[in-house]
């Protein structure tokens, strides 16, 4: 199918001269423009480029009390030759129609997601910061827009992508709680699916840790709390006695990150063993005992690469050094020369506008 045009409506007054550029808050503000599409009678239609501004829902509608919502997360960069290149969006196009499945939600098609993507940072795109470490954040959406309180799948939707410019992700080394009563997912749900009730669900477990003095909570799996699963909203990476392990995806409990998936490759390329399989927290207690649990971070497109400096099982606290995380740091430099442009993209991974 040939890629149909998108009508473009330019703001009349840009936002973008009275935006500090470098006093960026992530996830406050969103360039002048937005793209927006209608899905009725078992079709896609009415995309439009438009300037950013609220929409209006009737209050009956479906995503407002059921939560047939999902979204993505994507960044883009200015490069050092000056282009303008997207991180993959390929993987999270796969990935939001799997969570569109699995919310009973239609597939977006790849020339709505990708053209209108491109088309729309192309015209933003002086939105971009410049600064190390700065980049374009990119959330598509979809929400359920059916004004009917039955319970059902809507037969309504919008499709939706915004744009933000996000500043240099300082996150400073994290303290984790294990988490040994709340769950994140379980086999059989919805923790693999990018869908907005799994982050509601996050939020009362993580506030209760942040009451006892941590920053966040490691999951564990739902039915023993025996098996690490992830950290927050990022995927998590261990390094035991030289080996990078990282928790499986078999079980549809773990999101599906493209920054795991592109830190697997990565480390291996660099010489590193990565193992994707079930880490239990006894196993992990057992290493730090034994003085081989070396590193521990967070991966995912926010912060690329967290560490976590220290780590608490109950009352037995794991402390680490995030100045000496050789692999993690490794790996973050590696990400970097990537998407800057530096080093080969050998994966061919950076697309292009
Ligand atoms: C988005 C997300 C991640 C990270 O995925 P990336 O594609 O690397 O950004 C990990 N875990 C959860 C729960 C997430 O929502």
């Amino acid at each position: 199918m040939s890629t149909p045009t998108i009508p473009v409506t330019k703001t009349s007054h840009s936002s973008l001269p009275n935006f500090n550029m470098d006093e960026i808050a992530f996830g406050k503000n969103f360039t002048d423009h937005m793209l927006i599409a209608d899905y009725e009678d078992g079709e896609w239609k009415n995309v439009a480029i438009q300037p950013f501004s609220p929409i209006s829902l009737d209050p009956s509608c479906a995503v407002l009390h059921y939560g047939q919502t999902i979204f993505e997360g994507i960044k883009a960069f200015k490069n050092d030759k000056g282009e303008v290149v997207i991180f993959r969006p390929d993987q999270n196009l796969i990935r939001f129609n799997v969570s569109a499945d699995r919310m009973q939600m239609p597939a977006v098609p790849e020339w709505l997601f990708m053209e209108g993507m491109k088309q729309l940072i192309n015209l933003d795109k002086d939105w971009i910061p410049t600064k190390p470490d700065s980049s374009l954040y990119i959330r598509p959406f979809m929400i359920a827009t059916d004004p009917f309180l039955g319970v059902r799948p809507s037969m309504r939707y919008h499709f939706m992508i915004i744009l933000g410019p996000s500043g240099p992700y300082f996150s400073a080394p994290m303290k984790i709680l294990i988490e040994q009563k709340y769950t994140r997912a379980t086999p059989g749900g919805v923790g693999f699916a990018k869908n907005g009730g799994n982050y509601a669900a996050s939020l009362h477990p993580v506030e209760l840790a942040k009451k006892k003095g941590f920053d966040q909570v490691l999951w564990t799996d739902a039915i023993e709390h025996k098996y690490v699963e992830e950290v927050g909203v990022m995927n998590v990476m261990f390094v035991i006695d030289g080996k990078v392990i990282t928790p499986s995806l078999e079980r549809g409990t773990v999101l599906k990150g493209v920054t795991r998936d592109s830190a697997i490759i990565l480390l291996r390329e660099m010489g590193y063993e990565v193992e994707e399989r079930n880490l239990s927290v006894d196993e992990i207690v057992a290493a730090h005992k034994k003085g081989v649990f070396q590193e521990i971070f967070g991966v995912g497109t926010a912060a690329v690469v967290s560490m976590i400096k220290q780590l608490a099982n109950g009352d037995y606290i794991m402390d680490f050094d995030p100045e000496n995380m050789p692999i993690a740091k490794a790996l973050k430099q590696e990400l970097h020369e990537i998407r800057m442009g530096r080093k080969a993209d050998k994966h061919g991974w950076m697309v292009k506008i």
